[in-house]
């Protein structure tokens, strides 16, 4: 490979008085211009990297009045905040106009409109239809990334103090626990443990501090770090809500029958090819479906429209009732009627409907081994180190989640992974016991935001 940098120009050297000393120092001229580069993808790729990326999305104020304007300027958030992960990574500085363009954000969704009479913000759903929305979390993480940017990490986790009894003795249980260690696999679940819990999943951006802490960790600290999540993989799932750093993390969706790898390669648990090409062929399907103005408020609701693999799940109702009662049974029907089409002889997919999700699942061949079990976070992580070849038996291994669907995911790392350490963030006394009696090297936390400050510190 050619020496990827252009040859420097003249040095010239240059000489000016300080007070009683002279001081000399040298100035690059203008480095010329070689018309062909020796190795241009090797160029590109240094120059982006080198290429101080402070503010490329920069966020105006905006006048949020429905549930579409309020998801773009969630994805715009995101937009912003990626690269500035990435910069703090680096040790870059990050430019003003950055914070200005969060306090946009945080602004646009303070002034959405309140109703006088419940006190809760409500948006419009189609132009018809308003409906309330709890904007808690969006509005919390905005704060702490901006006093995170404005104050520095120190000044940061005093101010999460401020909120969380007893902050301050659970990060030192932790730090005195897991001090020291590199971790062979580091694996967690992510909505509930490793972020804040919020309602609407495609509004769950991840924040600034949350990817720093996270990224460092895995970084500095660990082999394998992988995510294991129920939640798809993508379009939309746990990859258009993350921000880390591209080339750091494993993540895992659909409870691990879906992986990738930091360098871009894709795993799948195997599913039979023609099932396979139905369910795309249904994903499109819905997915035009729900570009049709006439059902787009579908993608605002619940759930939304969530490709899991082999599963697809589409909302047509949500908690607080948004929806129409007859438009949501006309829905069902429409969706219904797609999947008939698709599979006339009823051979392929299984419908439930929960009332508030209609769930289409492939079918099981009757014929196959452990086909009546339903594949758990525990099946996905066998997969996961199976397709990835890691040494199990070599400890540590640190495993996290926050409800009883990770204890599976914990079970099975107890039975193929050497020196097991947990960390689970619950209030759940039945579900902290259960987490005890599997690994005794266990620890348990009542906030997301402890556990990160928690790898955070121990990253460093
Ligand atoms: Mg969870």
């Amino acid at each position: 490979m050619g020496n990827p940098f252009p040859k420097a120009g003249p040095i010239v050297k240059f000489w000016k008085k300080h007070g009683s000393h002279t001081v000399s120092f040298v100035r690059l001229m203008d480095i010329p211009l070689l018309k062909k580069l020796p190795d241009v993808d090797m160029q590109n790729q240094i120059l982006k990297d080198r290429k101080l990326e402070t503010c490329t999305n920069p966020i105006s104020l905006q006048d949020i009045r429905t549930l579409k304007e309020l998801y773009r300027l969630k994805s715009e958030t995101r937009d912003l905040r990626e690269p500035l992960v990435r910069n703090i990574m680096k040790r870059r500085v990050v430019g003003q106009q950055c914070i200005e363009s969060l306090k946009n954000a945080l602004y646009s969704l303070e002034t959405i409109h309140i109703d006088d009479y419940t006190g809760q913000r409500v948006l419009s759903l189609d132009g018809k239809k308003q409906i309330e929305v709890d904007l808690t979390y969006e509005i919390r993480e905005l704060r702490k990334d901006i006093y995170y940017l404005e104050y520095g990490e120190d000044h940061f986790i005093n101010y999460l103090g401020k909120f969380i009894p007893n902050f301050r003795s659970h990060l030192n249980e932790g730090i005195a626990m897991l001090r020291g260690k590199r971790f062979n696999a580091f694996i967690t679940d992510r909505d509930g443990t490793t972020n804040n819990y919020c309602g609407r999943y495609r509004s769950s951006i991840q924040p600034i501090y949350n990817a720093v802490f996270l990224s460092r960790f895995a970084k500095n600290c660990c082999n394998f770090p992988i995510f294991i999540t129920s939640a798809p993989l993508r379009d939309f799932g746990i990859l258009n809500v993350s921000i880390n750093p591209e080339d750091i993390f494993y993540y895992a969706g659909s409870k691990g029958r879906e992986f990738i790898s930091p360098d871009g390669a894709f795993h799948t648990y195997p599913i039979d090819e023609e099932k396979q090409q139905r369910i795309q062929l249904l994903n499109d399907r819905l997915r035009l479906l729900l570009e049709n103005p006439n059902f787009e408020k579908f993608n605002f609701i619940g759930s939304a429209l969530q490709l899991k693999f082999g599963q697809t799940t589409v909302a047509r109702q949500d908690i607080t009732h948004s929806i129409n009662a007859d438009e949501s049974s006309a829905f069902l029907e429409k969706v219904k009627g797609i999947v008939r089409e698709i599979d006339p002889e009823k051979r392929i997919f299984r419908i439930e409907d929960t009332g508030l999700d209609i769930e289409i699942i492939l079918t099981i061949d009757t014929d196959g081994h452990d086909s009546l079990k339903d594949f758990d976070k525990g099946d996905g992580l066998e997969f996961i180190c199976r397709s990835l070849g890691i040494k199990t038996p070599e400890g540590p291994n640190l495993v996290c989640g926050d409800t009883s669907s990770d204890i599976p995911m914990l079970e099975k790392a107890m039975e193929i992974c050497g020196d097991v350490w947990a960390i689970f963030v619950t209030k759940d006394k039945k579900l902290e016991k259960r987490v005890k009696s599997i690994c005794p090297q266990s620890m348990i936390v009542p906030s997301p935001d402890i556990l990160l400050t928690m790898l955070g510190l121990l990253s460093l």
